[in-house]
């Protein structure tokens, strides 16, 4: 099966004086993006047990003095911490494969404009131009 004219690579926007997408870079994006997809579940499934057993442990041990048990606390906040940043981690892949199947990979959500081909192949999961991540970091 051939992929459908609107993700074909050539009708992603880039920026003035950039090449249009070629197939094989858009292959290398997206496998770029699945492989680390892939990797980001396993990490959340891993930190999921790892917060399981924990939690088994505390109920296990629950005469601990209070220093053992907030130190323990600290632990499993810091773990929750993990595995939501690599869930987000993990939705802003999911949503650069998206765009990607969906024909719009490559189209600024702030101002609409391309992002520019240069900065997704070094970030492929931006969703803003350079101008609109810089105008969202000042704030
Ligand atoms: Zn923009």
């Amino acid at each position: 099966m051939t992929a459908a004219p609107h993700s074909s690579a050539a009708s992603l926007p880039v920026r003035r004086g950039e090449e249009p997408w070629t197939e094989a870079e858009l292959d290398g994006v997206r496998g770029e993006l699945k492989a680390e997809a892939v990797g980001l579940r396993e990490e959340i499934g891993q930190a999921e047990s790892q917060i399981a057993a924990r939690l088994r442990d505390s109920v296990a041990e629950a005469g601990d003095d209070e220093a053992d048990a907030s130190s323990k606390l600290f632990e499993r906040e810091h773990e929750l911490a993990i595995s939501r940043n690599t869930r987000e981690l993990l939705e802003q892949t999911e949503h650069a494969l998206e765009r990607i199947e969906a024909g719009t990979y490559g189209v600024c959500e702030s101002c609409g404009k391309p992002i520019g081909k240069a900065r997704l192949l070094a970030f492929p999961r931006a969703t803003l131009c350079v101008e609109c991540k810089q105008r969202q970091e000042r704030r």
